[in-house]
């Protein structure tokens, strides 16, 4: 039997985390439980839907000829399914694009185990730590000032050196409707009540962000 691993929800383009046009997954279950996560629904590890590692290789190889730039993997706590998403980044690193992988993790790189240590290091971006909700930080793609971006690889590093220390007058945030004319968001709204705008502005307009979503490509 093949490979499996647990997804919240899939989009793919995705402009507001990492470079360029992205896949991005996110991961279902997190244990971490950090204070005024936004991202409450990915935490049940027995939520969202249980795909195929192979299925997610073909969703990746069809985002490449699309155009894609990289993988973002998000949560959720990507590394708690760290054997699942090995594989899957082992699969990506076979696809030899210039296409870069950046990994979310809650954990800082101390705290992994040896397996969760093995599939960190087959991305060329990671950003480490918990979110810290008295931290509030202006970084792109990171939540609280306490997230750390480590630029693993040359391609890594060519991307995405110019990013480290930059802070955008507002973070990316990315609103669509899917095909059945439901909205979703991605994005990192570094402070909570930029969150709650959009809930609220949403909210004026008649629709509501709080329900998970998924599709796959
Ligand atoms: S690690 Fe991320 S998903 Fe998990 S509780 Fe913290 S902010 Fe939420």
């Amino acid at each position: 039997m093949s490979e499996r691993l647990r997804l919240a929800r899939a989009h793919f383009p995705v402009t507001s985390l990492g470079y360029g046009h992205r896949l991005v997954l996110w991961v279902q279950g997190c244990p971490l439980a950090c204070p005024g996560c936004i991202a409450k629904d990915t935490w049940d590890p027995a939520g969202g839907v249980a795909v195929d590692v192979a299925d997610l290789l073909g969703d990746v190889r069809r985002a490449v000829l699309a155009g894609a730039d990289g993988l973002t993997v998000s949560g959720g706590e990507p590394l708690r399914q760290a054997a699942a998403v090995g594989s899957l980044l082992r699969g990506v690193q076979e696809l030899g694009a210039a296409f870069d992988v950046l990994l979310y993790t809650g954990f800082e790189l101390d705290e992994l185990d040896s397996a969760q240590r093995e599939t960190a290091e087959l991305a060329d971006v990671l950003i480490t730590g918990r979110y810290v909700a008295t931290a509030p930080t202006g970084l792109i793609w990171r939540g609280s000032a306490n997230q750390r971006m480590h630029l693993r690889t040359p391609l890594a590093r060519d991307r995405y050196t110019d990013f480290i220390e930059y802070e955008p007058e507002h973070p990316p945030v990315q609103i669509e409707a899917d095909r059945e004319g439901r909205l979703w968001w991605a994005g990192v709204p570094n402070r909570p009540e930029t969150k709650r705008a959009l809930d609220r502005g949403l909210a004026a307009l008649g629709y509501s962000l709080e329900s998970t979503s998924w599709r796959r490509q």
